[in-house]
């Protein structure tokens, strides 16, 4: 790639020249003997430096996304409460099924011994009836008890059963999500470090006074020290340049600053 200015050495002489005049002079021209101008070689570290940034960014928010899910997270809270529902209405029905079933055979037990001529006593043989019939009593109570229990525990199994197809839905669709994220991390992790190789490349460019204007600029110009002029006007603040800088700027021989906003202007 030609930069639009150059400085081309010719048997030994330095010129400035644009891009369309050295690609006539030098059609074969190799990168070796063109030395980018400084404006612009600070523009294509500030665009390589700004790639690396956005990228980084996009890394970290995918990393945050895949770590801290709140739909999955909700929706397992979901089936966690259904089934806090769902389990002690199951405890509470084998607990009256069993009951049901000492009671059944405390009945029977009484009634074999009432019926079994055994017991002659009048008090005694009335004090056993009348203890079968709360036992009888008391059985239709747990029937009645069992009978709501079961229903409240078909409704909780069938509002787990709607909660778990929900996180499972979730998680389908998560399952997506988190497919195309890791693929779009592992471009961007690929990206980073081409970037990376790229600003190295860059940085070689650039002689080390103009690097320290340009990182001192940095921070204060919101990582954009370097911008385009566009006709005679910074592309970044808008504010048109009077002929002196912009004639300078077309040179590129030197860093010139944007007359209102002070970036180092550049054309490309
Ligand atoms: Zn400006």
């Amino acid at each position: 790639m030609i930069p639009a200015q150059c400085i081309i050495l010719i048997r030994g002489k330095c010129y400035v020249a644009p891009r369309h005049i050295v690609q006539r002079l030098l059609p074969d021209a190799s990168e070796a003997i063109l030395i980018m101008n400084q404006p612009e070689a600070l523009y294509r570290l500030q665009e390589v430096e700004l790639e690396i940034m956005r990228t980084q960014q996009r890394l970290k928010q995918i990393a945050d996304t895949l770590a801290n899910d709140e739909t999955v997270q909700q929706a397992q809270n979901q089936v966690t409460a259904a089934q806090n529902q769902l389990n002690p209405l199951k405890s509470r029905l084998r607990e009256l099924e069993h009951e049901i079933q000492t009671n059944e055979s405390k009945t029977r037990t009484t009634e074999q011994q009432l019926y079994s001529g055994t017991v002659k006593n009048t008090k005694e043989m009335q004090d056993m009836q009348q203890e079968i019939e709360a036992l009888k009593r008391w059985h239709g109570e747990l029937e009645t008890s069992l009978l709501e229990t079961m229903m409240s525990t078909e409704e909780a199994e069938t509002v787990l059963q709607q909660k778990e197809a929900d996180l499972s839905a979730v998680l389908d669709t998560r399952g997506d999500e988190h497919r195309v994220l890791l693929q779009e991390q592992a471009e961007l992790q690929a990206q980073l470090s081409a970037a990376k190789e790229r600003r190295q490349q860059a940085l070689k460019e650039v002689n080390p006074e103009n690097l320290e204007i340009y990182v001192t600029m940095k921070p204060r110009k919101n990582y954009q020290p370097v911008a385009i002029m566009q006709g005679n006007t910074c592309s970044v603040c808008g504010v048109a340049q009077n002929v002196a800088i912009e004639r300078e700027v077309r040179r590129g021989t030197q860093l010139v600053n944007c007359s209102n906003c002070q970036r180092i202007l550049v054309t490309i």
